[in-house]
């Protein structure tokens, strides 16, 4: 495979860190195995006076699983990463500090961000854009911003050192294989596209229960919930992305000025009882596992009434998708995990009298990791020709082989940003749920309860069956 690397040095700030250890390095270790980082330095920082021995048995135990698997050029290529790798103790808010250390690094240099949201916004503040060497790309991480206000503003520190198609604001959600196999999908099959709207189309679920329940995250679930969790930050690019018109090409502007387009057009209308539901799960099990009730976990205070399930309408006011719902599901601590986007058909205007059966419309499911295709619709069945059954059509799509944050990393390094989200983007995701935060902080709507390992509240539009 031909390397792509153009940024020469990945600083990751956040060294000793949660996401650094469990998810960057495993990420970034696939990628050199490919043959994809070839020629990177990494470079690792925090506040921790960690010795160079510490930072690289960090980096060869999150490295380890890659090499073992890697052919004998992966191999090469990993240990020529882990013998150049080094490490800085800086506080990265203190004035000056990381541009000191920038201008020791080789150029072009990606500096990831993976600190706690406020001291990450506080270390783009004290830099100045003298301080980057030419083609430092920054990379944000989420939660971007806690609102529309602050993500602008934060947008804004960030304009001030580089340009936007340098700013990678991290979307690990969407992998590559995902967007593409959307778009795939939609733009390769001319059927498709002629009922690809509110003439044809009822309604469009997007659905990412867990099964997980808090892990012990409740320092950052906790202060978050569902709706900011993964509503804000990744269910509504899917919906831009089963929404959008055919972009002319698959580039970085072309699909996210496409995307973005999308998202302007959306809202959640008033009245919040009917367009918004929220729930909070309260003990039971799920499979062999007994779960205590949210509130009970370690780290939840009661009193922020932080909903572990939340559900809401999303209407895009444009000429395709006026009037049709949809709906945005997602949630913690579910007796099944689900993870698709269901479109469902109008049905027909007139059944010929005489077949008798069909009791559903039409219905493309398009599920996510494993990606895969179903399409339902009837047939006549075997003995009673009049009578119409439901079959459903299979299809698995493709997979990445890179992880998750492997995905993101490449684009990093090879300095494309179509999979980051744009900074425009990022505000109108945070303006889009902003009424239903505001409904809930007042309790308009109630907080529902639903046991931990059932099927979430029986009453609510995406419930199984319903
Ligand atoms: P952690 O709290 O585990 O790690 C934060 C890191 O920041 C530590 O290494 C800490 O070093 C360092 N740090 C804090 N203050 C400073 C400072 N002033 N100067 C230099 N280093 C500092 O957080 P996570 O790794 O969990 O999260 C990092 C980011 O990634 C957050 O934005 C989070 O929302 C996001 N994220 C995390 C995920 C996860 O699964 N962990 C998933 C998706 C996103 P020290 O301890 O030495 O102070």
């Amino acid at each position: 495979m031909t390397s792509k690397t153009t940024v020469k040095t990945l600083l990751i700030l956040g060294a000793s860190g949660d996401l650094t250890g469990r998810l960057l390095l495993p990420g970034l270790a696939r990628l050199v195995a490919d043959g994809l980082a070839d020629g990177l330095k990494l470079v690792g920082a925090g506040s921790d006076p960690w010795t160079s021995q510490q930072w690289n048995k960090r980096v060869a135990g999150a490295f380890a699983e890659a090499a073992n698997g890697a052919g004998a050029a992966g191999k090469k290529a990993i240990a020529a990463l882990e013998k150049s790798t080094e490490y800085h103790q800086l506080d990265v808010t203190a004035d000056g500090k990381l541009g000191t250390l920038l201008a020791g690094l080789e150029a072009p240099i990606a500096v990831y961000f993976a600190l706690p949201p406020a001291i990450s916004q506080k270390a783009c503040e004290v830099l100045t854009a003298q301080q980057l060497p030419p083609g430092t790309s920054l990379v944000m991480e989420k939660p971007f911003g806690s609102s529309s206000e602050s993500a602008r503003e934060l947008n804004k520190t960030l304009a001030a050192l580089v340009p936007e198609d340098r700013i990678h604001r991290v979307d690990h959600f969407l992998g590559k294989a995902t967007v593409f196999n959307i778009l795939g999908l939609r733009f390769a099959n001319s059927f498709l596209e002629p009922v690809w709207n509110r003439d044809h189309i009822a309604k469009v679920e997007i659905i990412f229960d867990e099964d997980l329940a808090l892990e012990g995250r409740a320092r950052y679930y906790d202060r978050a919930g569902a709706l900011k969790d993964m509503i804000q930050s990744h269910l509504l690019h899917i919906m831009a992305l089963l929404a959008l018109d055919a972009p002319s090409s698959i580039g970085e502007r072309d699909l996210r000025d496409a995307i973005s387009t999308v998202l302007r057009a959306s809202s959640i209308s008033a009245p919040y009882k009917k367009s918004t539901r929220r729930a909070r799960y309260s003990a039971g099990r799920i499979g062999e596992r007994n779960v205590p009730d949210y509130t009970a976990e370690e780290g939840v205070d009661p009193a922020r009434h932080t909903e572990t399930l939340a559900e809401v309408e999303v209407g895009i006011d444009n000429w395709r998708w006026k009037g049709v719902p949809f709906i945005l599901r997602s949630g913690k601590a579910l007796g099944r995990a689900r993870r698709e986007a269901i479109i469902t058909f109008r049905p027909v205007p007139h059944l010929p009298s005489g077949f008798e059966g069909v009791d559903a419309p039409n219905q493309l499911r398009i599920g996510f990791g494993p990606d895969t295709l179903q399409l339902d619709i009837d047939v006549n069945g075997p003995g009673n020709m009049f009578s119409l059954d439901r079959v459903t059509l299979n299809v698995e799509l493709n997979g990445s082989a890179l992880l998750p944050y492997g995905e993101v990393l490449e684009g990093i390094i090879s300095g494309d940003p179509l999979l980051s989200v744009r900074g425009d983007t990022a505000v109108d995701c945070w303006r889009i749920i902003e009424p239903a935060l505001k409904a809930w902080a007042k309790d308009s709507v109630p907080l529902e309860e639903y046991d931990a390992g059932g099927p979430g509240p029986a009453d609510w539009p995406t419930a199984v069956g319903g």
